[in-house]
């Protein structure tokens, strides 16, 4: 098979602010696979939890030099495959598990959740996410939202470099306009929160009963990530016993063995494609964490509709979907991850039934970007 990069720019509508800083614009790379005359596609990029970080362009550096080197593999041979990505960062591998699967499908002419047995009817709504700010801000940006889907599940980032006061603030101020609009329209709205790792376990536990008194349906990540395991778990240890709302690991969860790690001391993991290295790993966690009884949440970065939609696959796994990237560009070269009302549709096309620019799919091979 042949592989390449490529790559393209994504920039936010609004730029988004979360307790480690402010994304308004990302570079990201197309990986693209082809063999026998069909072509596979998959997108990544670079990302930081805090405890670790990778860039776009050492994700690059990564895979240059090992494409040609899968000259002679297939992108049937999955088992053959596994050892020679191994030993990939896990954004770099993402990129290329993506293209794969999406290759494999269109192999079998059919989209992946659909190979795999998924239930289209089990999906839930995504929720949209509201960075840090004022509260005048965020409350423009909810406003915002609602002029471009009704959304009824809201995800609101705390853990604010203000303090705790300001993250109070934020937090009376959202949960009053979503009771408001629930006296306007009817629509009850669901009330999420992300403290991104900007919370201290003593702050964390000040902030529960309020969570609590404004209806919050959901904690995610509100200890700072450690790199060593047995701290990290320690910190969710500590604050699961008095947490009495669903309590979920995002930013130390990354694989199945952080998941089987985490998994007495949460109540839900969230998979983001770009952690787990692609869809291969990212299934295997999603069957697991259902099987322990744990809730699965879907999540996303700067990520275009290439990657939301390779994510879209596991939908119907899924009790908390959060892939709202790619509703917040401008420039956004991926089609085919439709919506209605606030309910992504899963892709109808075979393998990850994202179309790339036609401009890329004609581009001759000899040609790298
Ligand atoms: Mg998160």
């Amino acid at each position: 098979m042949r592989c390449r990069l490529r790559r393209f720019t994504l920039t936010k509508a609004v730029p988004l602010a979360i307790s480690r800083g402010v994304t308004s614009s990302v570079e990201h790379l197309l990986v693209e696979v082809e063999h026998h005359g069909l072509r596979g596609w998959g997108e990544t990029g670079g990302l930081d939890t805090g405890h670790r970080h990778y860039s776009t362009e050492a994700i690059a550096a990564e895979l240059e030099p090992l494409l040609p080197q899968l000259a002679d593999a297939s992108p049937l041979e999955d088992q053959a495959l596994e050892p020679r990505l191994a030993g990939l960062s896990p954004p770099a591998r993402c990129g290329l598990d993506l293209a794969l699967h999406d290759w494999r499908g269109k192999h079998f002419g059919q989209p992946l959740w659909r190979l795999w047995g998924l239930d289209p009817g089990a999906c839930a709504a995504t929720s949209v996410t509201l960075g840090l700010g004022s509260s005048e801000a965020v409350l423009a940006r909810l406003a915002r939202w609602w002029q471009q889907l009704p959304a009824t599940r809201i995800k609101l980032k705390l853990g604010s470099p203000d303090g705790l006061e300001h993250d109070r603030a934020l937090l009376a101020a959202v949960a009053a306009a979503l009771e408001q609009r629930r006296q306007d329209t009817g629509a009850a709205c669901e009330l999420q929160v992300d403290a991104n790792g900007g919370w201290s376990l003593e702050q964390a536990l000040a902030m529960l009963p309020l969570l609590e008194a404004h209806g919050v349906v959901l904690l995610e990540q509100p200890l700072a990530p450690h790199a060593d395991p047995a701290d990290d778990t320690a910190g969710f240890a500590a604050l699961h016993p008095h947490c009495p709302l669903p309590l979920v690991a995002d930013e130390s969860c990354w694989s199945l063995e952080d998941l089987l790690r985490l998994a007495p001391h949460v109540d839900g993991i969230n998979i983001k494609l770009l952690k787990s290295g692609g869809l291969g790993e990212a299934l295997l966690m999603a069957r697991t964490a259902r099987r322990l009884g744990l809730g699965v949440m879907l999540g996303c970065y700067s990520d275009g509709a290439l990657l939301n939609g390779a994510a879209a696959q596991l939908l119907p796994l899924v009790r908390w979907p959060d892939l709202d990237s790619h509703l917040n560009l401008v420039d956004d070269p991926f089609s085919g991850l439709d919506a209605e009302a606030d309910q992504l549709q899963l892709p109808r096309g075979a393998g990850l039934g994202i179309e790339v620019p036609v401009a890329w799919q004609q581009a001759p091979w000899q040609e790298q970007a």
